[in-house]
C-alpha cells in the first residue's frame, strides 16, 4: 500500500504544487487548510486529493484533524509542514497579535503538527518530515522580525527533532525557499517586487511552487534517507548560506 502524506497548507501556492507532485509520485495525500473553502474545493475538484480544514496553530484542532486523515487514509507515514501567513511591519508597528499570529502558525504549527504523529512514526519505524522555512529565517528581513524568527525557528526544531528520530529512520529536513511566484509574494506591491526583489534574485526570475515540489519529493523518498537535519536551499543563488 502506498505510503500517506500529509501537506498542511496543502490547497494553494507552494503546498498545493507539494501535494500534487507526492500523488504524481504515487503517494496517498492529504491536504489541510486553514479557511478558504473555495479555494479547496476548487483544488480538490482539480487534483482528487482530499482537502481537510483545520487551524494548525490550534493543538487541539491538530490533534483532531490529523485523527480525522488517518481514518480516512491510515498512519501518516510523511508530514510536509508547510502552512505560513505573513503580517509584515517594521518592528517598532508590530502588534502583539501579528507577532502572535505569526508565531503561533510558522513556528508552534510545527510542533501542533508532528507531535501528534510523531509516536506513530516511532512505532512503525519510518518517518518523513519536512519543514519550509524561508530564505528570510536564513537571512533575517526588514519587515519581517516576526516571520524571520518564527522561520529560523523552524530550521532548530529540524535539527534538533531529526537528532532525536534518527535512530528510527525518521528523517527530518528543511527546505528554504526564496522568493516563489504565489499569492503570498503577489501581495507585494508590483513596483517594490520589480525594483527591489528580482533585482536580487541572480537568475532573474521568481521561483515555481512545482520547484519546492520537487525538492519534497526527493527529500520524502527512500534515496533521501542518509539526509536528515539537513536545510536545502532553493533561491535562484539570492543568498548563499553556508
Ligand atoms: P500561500 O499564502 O499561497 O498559501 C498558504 C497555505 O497555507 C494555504 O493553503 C492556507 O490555507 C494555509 N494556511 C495558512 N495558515 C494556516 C493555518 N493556520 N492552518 C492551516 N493552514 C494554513 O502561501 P505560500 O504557498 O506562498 O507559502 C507556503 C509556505 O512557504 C509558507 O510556510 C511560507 O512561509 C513559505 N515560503 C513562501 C515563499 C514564497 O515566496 N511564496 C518564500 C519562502 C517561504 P487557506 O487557503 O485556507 O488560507
Amino acid at each position: 500500500m502506498a505510503r500517506v502524506a500529509l501537506v498542511s497548507g496543502g490547497t494553494r501556492g507552494i503546498g498545493a504544487a507539494i501535494s500534487a507532485a507526492l500523488k504524481a509520485a504515487g503517494y496517498r495525500v492529504a491536504a489541510n487548510y486553514a479557511g478558504n473553502d473555495e479555494k479547496a474545493a476548487a483544488f480538490h475538484a482539480d487534483t482528487g486529493i482530499p482537502v481537510f480544514r483545520w487551524d494548525v496553530s490550534n493543538y487541539e484542532a491538530c490533534l483532531k484533524g490529523i485523527a480525522e486523515v488517518e481514518a480516512e487514509l491510515g498512519p501518516i507515514d510523511i508530514l510536509v509542514n508547510n502552512a505560513g501567513i505573513t503580517r509584515d511591519g517594521m518592528f517598532h508597528k508590530t502588534t502583539p497579535q501579528q507577532w502572535n499570529e505569526v508565531i503561533g502558525t510558522n513556528l508552534s504549527g510545527l510542533f501542533n503538527m508532528t507531535h501528534p504523529i510523531w509516536n506513530g512514526m516511532r512505532e512503525r519505524g519510518f518517518g518523513r518530515i519536512v519543514n519550509i522555512s524561508s530564505i528570510n529565517g536564513q537571512k533575517g528581513q526588514m519587515g519581517q522580525v516576526n516571520y524571520s524568527a518564527a522561520k529560523a525557528g523552524d530550521l532548530g526544531f529540524t535539527k534538533a527533532l531529526a537528532l532525536e528520530g534518527a535512530a528510527r529512520n525518521i528523517t527530518v529536513n528543511a527546505i528554504c525557499p526564496g522568493y516563489i511566484a504565489t499569492e503570498m509574494v503577489r501581495a507585494i506591491p508590483e513596483k517594490i517586487l520589480s525594483e527591489k526583489v528580482l533585482p536580487q534574485i541572480p537568475v532573474g526570475r521568481l521561483g515555481e511552487p512545482e520547484e519546492i515540489a520537487r525538492c519534497v519529493v526527493f527529500l520524502v523518498s527512500d534515496e533521501a534517507g542518509f539526509i536528515t537535519g539537513s536545510t536545502l536551499t532553493a533561491n535562484g543563488g539570492q543568498f548563499l548560506a553556508g
